[in-house]
């Protein structure tokens, strides 16, 4: 198999969860444009498949499905919904999440269970669900979008439970990786830095001077820049790693 082979998903089908904007939607983009069915879902079944349609337009195969990553029941209707449509999931995107800042102090308890339940009790629910199902079937891929605020505090937006939350995904990811290499499931990570979005506070100064001139790179990342590492993990060009975490920060955690 020739190299540029290995990064080809043809013939596979791809999950990437809120697969509808930011950089999900990078994500979806670029596991397409690498050959594969891609399912992507939103909170709502319309958001969802206006997303798909867009990639349907270019030609690709898509399909946009309703899935809330805290309601276990919505997690496991949406993979079969995925599977009976486009065929067994190869591979899984836990990317959905929230980011809801406050200080230890001010935060009540909601927005931290609610952020955990996203982000952390999300991956776990989504993996269980798909992992599952590609142990029975002898294989598969799993990408978790961690964070660098995973190993960083990063300011001036205090976010303990966002931080807290992205640890736990990284620790998972480990869990994961070793627990289910003997059902040739590879499980790996990336912790990307900022990377602007439709959501990126690009108008607000403060976040240039916190956000983007700490980098190395002095520039934001892109949801494709995200799309393409996604390529390599859930492909054959990442064919040895698992329980690895991928830092794609432009430089940022380098100081
Ligand atoms: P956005 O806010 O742009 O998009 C979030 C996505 O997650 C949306 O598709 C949203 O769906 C979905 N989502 C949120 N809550 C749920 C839920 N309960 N169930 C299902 N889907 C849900 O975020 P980003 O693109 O910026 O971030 C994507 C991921 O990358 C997150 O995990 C984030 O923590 C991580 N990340 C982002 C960084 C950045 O700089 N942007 C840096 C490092 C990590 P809907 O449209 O229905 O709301």
């Amino acid at each position: 198999m020739s190299v540029m082979q290995k990064f080809s998903l043809e013939g596979r089908v791809a999950l990437v969860t809120g697969g509808n904007r930011g950089i999900g939607r990078g994500i979806a983009q670029a596991l397409a444009e690498a050959g594969a069915a891609v399912a992507i879902t939103a909170r709502t079944a319309q958001a969802a498949q206006d997303a798909a349609a867009e990639l349907t337009a270019e030609g690709h195969t898509a399909l946009g499905v309703a899935l809330d990553v805290t309601d276990a029941d919505s997690v496991e209707s949406a993979v079969a919904e995925v599977e009976v449509a486009l065929g067994p999931i190869d591979v899984l995107i836990n990317n959905a999440g929230i980011s809801i800042g406050g200080a230890a102090l001010e935060i009540d308890d909601d927005v931290w269970t609610q952020t955990l339940d996203t982000n952390l009790n999300g991956v776990w629910r989504c993996s269980r669900a798909v992992g599952r199902r590609m142990a029975e079937r002898g294989g598969g891929t799993i990408v978790n979008i961690g964070s660098m605020s995973a190993m960083i505090v990063n300011q001036p937006r205090w976010q303990p439970a966002y931080l807290a939350s992205k640890a736990a995904v990284h620790q998972l990811t480990k869990a994961l990786a070793a627990e289910w290499a003997a059902h040739s499931i590879r499980v790996n990570a990336m912790a990307p830095g900022y990377i602007l979005t439709e959501a990126s506070p690009v108008d607000q100064p403060e976040y240039y001077a916190s956000c983007v001139e700490p980098a190395a790179m002095k520039r934001w990342g892109t949801p494709e820049e995200l799309g393409a590492v996604a390529v390599f993990l859930a492909s054959e060009a990442s064919s040895f790693m698992t329980g690895s975490v991928l830092v794609v920060d432009g430089g940022y955690t380098l100081f």
